[in-house]
């Protein structure tokens, strides 16, 4: 199960913790098989989007599209709260680094991030930035930064062994309005402790964690949540998408291929129709 946890860090900052493990491993059963590099990739995403979810209330829904330079082609993650779901476009493409570790920078090596929200609101609301250090943690404390105008400190990790994910987590910092500078240094310190964060989740639960590690500050948990990969695709929404073609061209699609085919891309599903189920499904 993978789980999300929360804690006021007095009026100054929110921390979130997340222990993503079960839902990249579900990304890497459904995927199979991936190379390193794209379940380090996606994997990190996949965390990011699930924080990204939390604050969601009831129907919205958020899409990131990771469009980057390197080989490992677009990243696509899609979420409704804490329901999180993805893709990477060339899953096959492996890049070593010099000690043999999979080279998400250069992997990745530039490109752009959008972000769209749907709140429920006439139009959604749509963030862009460059992608300038390719390893996600960065890209994404820049993003929040610039782009929500929210400071903030991320570090989002994939522990790959023998192609089995050990582990995934994230450590997400947002700095709250009017948060003194000598705080901010304060915090700034504390964060850089929770890069070992994948290691310290062997040992402590998050509440451990975030008590010894922010001793000094009035720290209020929220409830423990849970986060899983789940994907939104149904038979009736891909009868609709054939419906939507009209009989005639659907019938021609059939004359020429035999069947129509829908891959869904997030959980790696076909849905087939042949002459009889699209007969049926348009005199219905
Ligand atoms: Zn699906």
């Amino acid at each position: 199960m993978s789980i999300i946890q929360k804690a006021g860090i007095g009026e100054y900052a929110v921390i979130t913790l997340i222990d993503s493990t079960e839902v990249v491993r579900e990304a890497v059963r459904l995927h199979s098989p991936m190379s390193d590099l794209s379940i380090q990739a996606l994997g990190r995403l996949l965390t990011v989007t699930a924080f990204m979810s939390e604050g969601f209330k009831g129907r919205e829904k958020l899409s990131i599209t990771y469009d980057t330079d390197g080989g490992l082609g677009r990243l696509v993650t899609a979420a409704t709260r804490l329901k999180v779901r993805g893709y990477v476009e060339n899953k096959d493409y492996e890049l070593y680094d010099k000690d043999g570790y999979s080279d998400l920078t250069r992997g990745v090596l530039g490109g752009s991030l959008t972000v769209i929200k749907d709140l429920g609101l006439k139009e959604p609301y749509v963030g862009k930035c460059s992608i300038a250090r390719g390893n996600i943690s960065d890209d994404f404390s820049y993003y929040f930064t610039l782009s929500e105008q929210v400071p903030s400190a991320v570090h989002v990790d994939v522990i790959i062994e023998d192609g089995v994910v050990m582990r995934a987590c994230g450590m997400f910092l947002q700095l709250l309005p009017g948060c003194p500078e000598e705080v901010k240094v304060m915090l700034q310190d504390i964060v850089r402790d929770f890069y070992a964060m994948a290691t310290m989740m062997d040992t402590m639960t998050f509440r451990e964690m975030i008590a010894d590690r922010f001793m000094v500050f009035d720290v209020e948990y929220y409830d423990e949540e849970k986060v899983s990969y789940e994907c939104s695709c149904s038979k009736a929404r891909m009868d609709s998408i054939v419906l939507s073609l009209g009989e005639e061209d659907a019938l021609n699609i059939i004359d020429e291929q035999g069947l129509i085919e829908i891959h869904c891309d997030f959980c790696n599903s076909y849905y087939r129709y042949t002459r009889d189920s699209v007969e049926r499904l348009f005199n219905e």
